[in-house]
């Protein structure tokens, strides 16, 4: 991302201008709503008196449910008795929120919002809050069931503590049910899940409640204060980061902490947090994914009580919950995926997004955001501080650092004993290889697992091969709908194609000539996770990648069974590489990684790059030394070579540099126009159409996407590049609300991730 400013905007999607200008009066009569529907503008609505006896007047900031186009709809109210109101608008049905549910900071972010990513206001705001809050949901925190002490027993309980005495409260013989009063006597009440948590079992909890000392009650919950954790002296790069940090609380202020792999930057965020907070307020944690990373989520959780998770595995019910402990304060620190940079606080004091490279945290449909890039702005508007960490830096971020957007923050050393691995490359070329492993690194496998090491592979394809092919004619198994070979899965056996998710039995013979045997090339995670477990019957091979973890349970008992576990062999894809500790991983092994560098993506060297240092960035994290080797059929590389010899800090100084060259991102803005049809003749026209409007900017195509069907629909891209920001702004702003021809589906893409 470039600059970063908040835009004025365009009249109708104005919010703070039509916020200001109109004091709430006590009784409205016209409401402006942003409603959830592709239009670029927001709809008025008068306010009957009707609608005033069935709920609240309406307030700016607050859902209002109205009809459009005679159909049902929760909105947002941005504006009262704006000036150039219409003149005959169709009355509301009722106010849903007396009190605002987003306030005038969040509304401006969904201004800006809308404004940098070219889409609808109203759209923008349904994003912004979860789906139960678009139903129209009550803002009301749900009360639990808590366990506290008897206030007429109190006196009783407590002498009986004092005294040592189970006995004189008839629990002489039961150690758990008094210890248990201990602790309520402490803490005062808990509810059934920090009871839990604490470690007493169900049947303790239930014979303690059958006594005459304790009573239930519904509260609003609050977690346990947490336990102490041995407190880590600070390293002196650490220090000095939690130093710099901890210098810039109060104001804004961007920082980019750079550290590799296991240099504890997990550590500095929670000091970081721990400053603060010290006098309240709340905290966003960002993270690509917490299924992947439940170990993170856990140590936030040891060291801060009220900290509610927000991701995908919730369901609506859970995730209005966690927005609203946040909008309310009852929460301290979310700690969530992508959408949950959009949580209102009660009162924000600091935002860190970690592992900030990540592609998870692009959103690849509908509003194509950045939770990266809007954490940074969202952290300039509230005027709070934003740590943004990487082992392996964005370029975008680097840019900015180097423009002295952001501040660096660098960690180069492992605390303790722990050494950062060597990379080595082994050439396969000419070898023969069983599985898709080579002789020379079974051996060092070997080695490995007999030191008591662990070992890791990574390969970034699932499935068994990547396709199934005809030895006689070199027929290739593809998918129907779409220009891509089909993924070969075992187990049971069946092709699938990764980009519409189409499934059909492998073919028993070819297409094109009838030869019978057809025989899978290439390698998957499951053809590799087969080969190891020929290759080393006595011990134990984890696969881990999507389709084995698709349950938190299962993967978080995975994860669990590799940090407990002795020699063992993982199997992975890309998930492997995110930001886990595997104390006793001695090995990692890559054994392919070719294809990252012969990408048409400009970012594809980037991506491989990062991969490869996270994924290398596993091995050695605890006393035990790691060694990395990456098996390349082109040891000669340019790319390869950098990153191998020169790390990754170099190698994305010179990506940059080429970048620059090139006059691509971050050097210069781009956009990416899609659109796709079932003609392919269709998308062509209208993207021409945009192309002959866009003015001041340069566009390249109209050209085929680099998959050109997708379930049967053909897909056209135009590139565009701009000198700056405000071009590039003014130029989609010309065309962002052109309408397509009924079967073409369009979109604006700003800072794309994937250039295709
Ligand atoms: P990163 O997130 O940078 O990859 P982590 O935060 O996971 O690294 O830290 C790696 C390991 O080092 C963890 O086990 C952590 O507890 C430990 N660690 C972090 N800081 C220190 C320190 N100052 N002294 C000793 N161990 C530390
Ligand atoms: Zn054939
Ligand atoms: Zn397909």
């Amino acid at each position: 991302m470039g600059a970063i400013t908040l835009v004025k905007h365009e009249k109708h999607s104005s919010l703070e201008e039509d916020a200001t200008a109109s004091p709430a009066p006590c009784r409205p009569r016209v409401a402006r709503i942003c409603l959830p529907v592709p239009l670029y503008r927001a709809f008025d609505y008068s306010v009957p008196d009707t609608a005033l006896e069935a709920g609240p007047a309406p307030v700016v900031g607050g859902r209002v449910a109205v009809r459009f186009a005679h159909r049902p709809m929760v909105g947002i109210c941005t504006a009262l008795d704006p000036a150039d109101a219409y003149d005959e608008p169709s009355p509301i049905e009722h106010a849903v929120d007396a009190e605002p549910l987003l306030d005038t900071h969040h509304l401006a972010l969904a201004t800006w919002l809308a404004d940098y990513y070219h889409y609808p206001l109203g759209e923008v705001l349904a994003a912004m809050i979860p789906a139960e809050a678009r139903k129209g949901g009550a803002t009301v925190i749900a009360l639990e069931t808590a366990w506290r002490i008897r206030p007429d027993q109190a006196a009783i309980v407590q002498r009986a503590i004092r005294e040592e005495s189970a006995a004189s409260l008839g629990l002489g013989r039961a150690k758990q049910q008094f210890a248990l009063l201990q602790t309520l006597n402490e803490n005062g009440p808990l509810s059934r899940a920090a009871i839990a948590e604490l470690g007493y079992s169900a049947a303790v909890l239930r014979a303690l409640a059958a006594t005459d000392w304790v009573e239930t009650l519904s509260w609003r919950p609050k977690s346990m204060p947490p336990p102490a954790e041995p407190a880590l002296q600070l390293t002196d790069e650490q220090a000095t980061a939690v130093a710099a940090i901890r210098g810039g609380l109060g104001q804004f202020g961007a920082f980019l902490l750079d550290g590799v792999t296991g240099s504890g930057k997990t550590e500095v965020y929670l000091r970081a947090l721990h400053s603060a907070l010290a006098d309240g307020g709340q905290a966003l944690v960002l993270v690509p994914e917490i299924g992947l990373t439940p170990q993170t989520v856990r140590r936030v959780q040891a060291r801060f009580s009220d900290v509610v998770a927000l991701h995908s595995a919730m369901n609506d019910a859970e995730r209005w919950q966690a927005w609203l402990k946040c909008a309310q304060g009852d929460a301290r620190i979310l700690i969530g995926t992508r959408s949950a940079c959009f949580a209102a606080f009660a009162d924000l004091r600091m935002i860190i997004v970690d592992e900030e490279h990540d592609p998870s945290f692009k959103q690849q449909d509908g509003l194509r955001y950045s939770a990266r890039d809007f954490a940074v702005v969202r952290a300039r508007q509230e005027g709070i501080p934003v740590v943004l960490g990487s082992a392996t830096p964005s370029l975008e971020s680097l840019h900015n650092a180097a423009q002295g957007r952001y501040s660096t923050l660098t960690l180069r050393e492992r605390p303790g004993a722990a050494e950062l691995p060597k990379l080595r490359l082994l050439d396969i070329r000419g070898h023969t290889l069983e599985e898709g492993i080579s002789p020379q690194l079974t051996h060092v496998i070997r080695r490995h697992l007999a030191d008591g090491g662990q070992v890791l592979t990574f390969i970034n394809r699932r499935g068994f091969a990547p396709t199934l092919m005809c030895p006689q004619c070199g027929w290739i198994a593809d998918c129907r709908d779409c220009d891509a070979r089909m993924t070969l899965h075992a187990r049971p056996e069946h092709l699938r194609c990764h980009h519409c998710g189409a499934r059909r039995p492998p073919a028993r013979s070819c297409e094109g000539c009838g030869h019978e045997e057809l025989v899978p090339v290439g390698q998957g995670t499951q053809r590799a996770e087969q080969g190891l477990a020929e290759l080393f019957p006595d011990t134990p091979v984890l696969r881990i990648d999507r389709d084995v973890t698709r349950s938190q349970r299962q993967l978080t008992a995975q994860l669990d069974a590799v940090l407990e576990g002795g020699p063992m062999i993982l199997v992975g894809t890309q998930m492997l590489a995110k930001g886990h500790h595997f104390p006793n991983v001695t090995l990692v092994a890559v054994l392919g990684a070719d294809g990252g560098f012969f990408s048409a993506d400009f970012r594809a060297p980037e991506r491989m790059a990062q991969t490869i240092m996270q994924v290398a960035g596993r091995a050695g994290r605890a006393e035990r030394a790691g060694e990395v080797w990456i098996q390349t059929y082109q040891p000669e590389h340019p790319l390869l070579q950098r990153l191998v010899k020169s790390g990754y800090a170099e190698f994305a100084q010179s990506e940059l540099r080429a970048r620059a060259a090139a006059e691509m991102p971050p050097t210069r803005p781009m956009a990416l126009i899609r659109a796709d049809a079932i003609h392919p003749e269709e998308g062509m026209t209208f993207l021409r159409s945009l192309k002959s409007r866009l003015a001041g900017v340069e566009a390249y195509g109209p050209a085929p996407a680099p998959i050109q069907r997708i379930s049967n629909r053909f897909r056209h891209q135009l590139m565009v590049l701009a000198d700056d920001r405000r071009s590039l702004r003014r130029a989609l702003l010309g065309v962002r609300d052109q309408s397509a021809p009924r079967n073409v589906r369009w979109s604006i893409d700003v800072d794309p991730y994937d250039s295709f």
